[in-house]
């Protein structure tokens, strides 16, 4: 069985075309909530029973209070969001408070919640049916997190969330038995090493580098590039010697990845 990752946003920013952080894998998890999720139909967000948080940043939680909202009744069943703690308390702290959003959390019932969180840490392993989801180490301005997803027949994504540089991330996607698709951040270009520094995400030069640690050679799907930059990010990285099949990613494109005999 193949496993469907479809990209609903992978831009630093909005305008035109442009949305932030989403990605629906197979119709049911949901890889972090920016504005990519403002796509999908009413019938699609009821589909959704996992969502998987990166971070606490806005780009990639702003739709989420929608979400919520769009699929509220009564009797709908639980959406599990699941992030670091210090993200989950983020979300109750400063947006499911009553005054930002009413508190999901607690609706319509405490004891039965529309949203149930569930925190989890870099290492840790959650099974949702036939995929696996590990949880992997980023480093960013606040915590965050990346994922991988594998399937029961061996198919394999992962995302870096927003990160700089790490020297614990290539470890963690070399212990992956198979890696079909890396979707990774490029959030900004060289010329603005100072200000990717400060904000804690990879320059084209710093991926470059890394990429190198990779010992799969998975297809290299980028993403996160601040808009107005995004041509300068795109001629670095063509200097990558790791840049032949790399993909610049709009917020618009479907995966297929297949099964590992
Ligand atoms: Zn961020
Ligand atoms: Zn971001």
């Amino acid at each position: 069985m193949s496993l469907s990752v479809r990209i609903l946003g992978a831009s630093g920013g909005i305008g035109p075309g442009r949305r932030t952080t989403s990605i629906l894998i197979d119709n049911d998890i949901l890889i972090d909530a920016g504005s990519g999720v403002g796509d999908l139909t009413l019938e699609e967000l009821r589909r959704i029973r996992h969502v998987f948080l990166t971070h606490s940043h806005l780009d990639h939680i702003a739709f989420l209070p929608m979400l919520a909202d769009m699929v509220y009744s009564p009797d709908a069943p639980p959406v599990h969001v699941h992030g670091l703690p210090a993200t989950l308390k983020a979300l109750c702290d400063h947006v499911f408070n009553w005054v930002i959003w009413p508190d999901f959390t607690r609706l319509p019932r405490p004891d039965q919640p529309l949203i149930r969180l569930e925190s989890l840490q870099p290492g840790h392993s959650i099974a949702v049916e036939h995929r696996e989801i590990q949880v992997l180490p980023a480093r960013h301005t606040v915590p965050a997190v990346g994922y991988s997803v594998t399937n029961s027949d061996g198919a394999a994504f992962a995302f870096s969330g927003d990160t700089t540089s790490s020297h614990l991330l290539w470890p963690a996607l070399n212990a992956l038995p198979h890696l079909d698709l890396l979707m990774i951040e490029t959030g900004l270009p060289d010329e603005m090493e100072g200000m990717a520094d400060l904000a804690k995400h990879y320059t084209p030069q710093h991926l470059g580098e890394d990429l190198a640690q990779l010992q799969h050679r998975p297809r290299i799907a980028i993403t996160h590039l601040k808009p107005g930059h995004e041509q300068a990010i795109r001629q670095q990285l063509a200097r990558s010697p790791h840049h032949d099949g790399m993909i610049f990613l709009h917020g618009d494109e479907r995966f297929e990845l297949g099964a590992h005999p």
